[in-house]
């Protein structure tokens, strides 16, 4: 795999940024972090000269790395703060992992697909991107050894809500998820207190499934 990034990357992410901009995506710090991670670096090299249209491509295990705009969309929805505990589900290509990164947050994430997830493990410090915990497991589950979480972000199709995820939130938290089949509704749930969730519904997106383990 080639790491260059040259000027003409950097022209492409920047008209990537106006279109998401027009699209209607407002927070400066998303945009800037998109503005500044090689997508490009996330793909096959076949893809190399789409990476920065919005659009998803395939990274291999029939999975996709996301749209940006579908990135930057569940990124502003996690209102989360430099230093914010975040929880990822589906690690994928590590691209989202890395706008988290770019936001300053302390990010966990998980991976079910282990081709995937040894990739992205070795992969993401290379371009400096450093995680707190990068977990080979079942997202369904959450990650209960660090929880709670200011936020959660789930980036494949959920067919229903999982319950560890929202008893993972920390009170005031926020799940972003998209739920049900092709599309999905992307579902934003804030936890109001132990047993009460405020819950948004934003539009249909298309996402990989979020897949159950059978055992
Ligand atoms: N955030 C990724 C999106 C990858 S697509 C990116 O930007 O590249 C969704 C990812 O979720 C895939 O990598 C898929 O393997 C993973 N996934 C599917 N079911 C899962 C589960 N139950 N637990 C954890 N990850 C899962």
């Amino acid at each position: 795999m080639s790491f260059k990034d040259t000027l003409k990357h950097a022209g492409k992410r920047k008209q990537l940024v106006d279109v998401l901009a027009k699209k209607g995506i407002k927070n400066t710090a998303v945009l800037a972090a998109i503005n500044k991670i090689p997508r490009h670096l996330f793909m096959d090299s076949s893809f190399e000269d789409h990476a920065y249209q919005d659009k998803a491509f395939p990274i291999g295990a029939e999975q996709t790395i996301s749209q940006p705009y579908t990135v930057a969309f569940q990124s502003e929805l996690l209102e989360a703060e430099r230093g914010d505990k975040v929880l990822e589900i589906g690690t994928g290509s590590g691209y989202q992992t890395a706008v988290l990164c770019e936001l300053g947050l302390k990010v966990y994430s998980i991976e079910r697909q282990q081709e995937l997830f040894k990739k992205t493990k070795l992969f993401l410090p290379k371009l400096g991107y450093r995680p707190k915990y990068l977990s080979f497991g079942d997202g369904y589950k959450g990650m209960a050894e660090f929880a709670p979480y200011k936020a959660i972000i789930v980036t494949a199709g959920a067919p229903y809500v999982p319950k560890p995820l929202l008893g993972q939130l920390e009170i005031g938290g926020r799940l972003i998820i998209p739920v049900g089949n092709d599309p999905q509704i992307m579902t934003l749930l804030i936890r109001k207190s132990a047993t009460q969730f405020e819950k948004h519904e934003l539009g249909e997106f298309r996402f990989v499934p979020l897949l159950e383990d059978k055992n």
